[in-house]
């Protein structure tokens, strides 16, 4: 069976794994970024902890058709670096690919946007296995997405499509890491929900957050969901406006790329029924029927893997495609 060897680049881990061509993992590991010390030193520590992973399968850089790496975007993926990425400062025109295509006997390497590449792994290998049109979208520190439209990925002019999370809600609504006002993310992500139920508590709401909490820049999602669970009316409040807010972004998301399935990952997703009851509702209401009618949403298939998963599909596609 074929193997690639599969990066997950993110600003505190970076994450490897053998995975074979059916999406199984091999084996896998992790090292720390430490985004601030620069790409070289990361790059080589990855290197290494992977490369001990190989010894440890008994594998050599020749078992593999190719490597995949899967990073936070912006991209320029034909020199195989970020370009711009707030969350790796100084990484910009550092070559990623080269690097490992180096470091592992000249194995032709491909980076893609994480989320583009998460898009794919849920495609071949989760929750989207067996249809043709999947938008993945994860909801955690801000809002990405990636899209499979006829059965192939949707990179764009320069491999940056899709960037869904900076779709604007509103014209003047609170700033964006993007620098616009008013993005989805900016209202429905983790960050965002934690944001605005701060907001509502230092505005003086009575709320049991708090309670949960301990203090104001403490709260997080989890404590809204512990205060919902005992009924609290301000925690319910901040939920279904954010349903609201997520199934405006998912209506937009149905109406422009019509897909089979809307699968959904990302730190918000522990939520469970919670969250997917009413947003699928949410979502059909600001969808044109037509559309929201074929279109199922479900939570991710691939969990904490999808990052190397995803990598490798990207790569295995590449090497298909040769
Ligand atoms: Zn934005």
């Amino acid at each position: 069976m074929r193997k690639v060897l599969a990066f997950d680049l993110g600003g505190t881990k970076f994450a490897f794994g053998v995975v074979n061509e059916d999406g199984s993992l091999l084996g896998s590991g992790r090292v720390e970024t430490f985004a601030d010390k620069g790409p070289a030193q990361a790059c080589e520590r990855v290197a290494e902890a992977a490369h001990r992973l190989l010894a440890e399968l008994g594998l050599r850089p020749v078992d593999f058709v190719a490597i995949g790496i899967a990073s936070p975007g912006p991209l320029d993926m034909a020199r195989g670096c970020v370009d711009g990425s707030p969350n790796l400062p100084g990484w910009t025109g550092f070559s990623i690919t080269e690097f490992l295509s180096n470091s592992f006997g000249g194995l032709p390497a491909r980076i893609d946007n994480d989320c583009n590449a998460a898009a794919l792994g849920e495609y071949r290998f989760g929750a989207g296995k067996g249809r043709k049109n999947v938008v993945y979208i994860t909801v955690s520190t801000g809002i990405g997405g990636g899209a499979v439209i006829d059965g192939r990925l949707m990179r764009g002019a320069n491999g940056n499509a899709a960037e869904l999370g900076h779709i604007p809600l509103t014209m003047d609504g609170p700033s964006c890491g993007c620098g616009n006002p008013g993005c989805w993310e900016v209202y429905a992500s983790g960050t965002a929900i934690a944001r605005r139920t701060r907001e509502a508590l230092a505005a003086g709401r009575p709320s049991s957050i708090l309670k949960f909490a301990g203090s104001l820049d403490q709260v997080t999602t989890h404590h809204l969901f512990q205060a919902m669970a005992e009924g609290d009316a301000l925690a319910n409040e901040i939920w279904a406006e954010s349903i609201n807010y997520l199934g405006r972004g998912l209506g937009a998301v149905i109406n422009i790329f019509n897909p089979d399935v809307i699968v959904v990952g990302g730190g918000v997703t522990a939520a469970g029924d919670a969250l997917f009851v009413p947003m699928r509702k949410s979502a059909a209401q600001y969808a044109f029927p037509r559309l929201s009618a074929v279109c199922s949403i479900v939570p991710a298939g691939l969990g904490g893997e999808v990052g190397v998963v995803g990598a490798a599909a990207c790569a295995l596609e590449g090497a298909q495609e040769k």
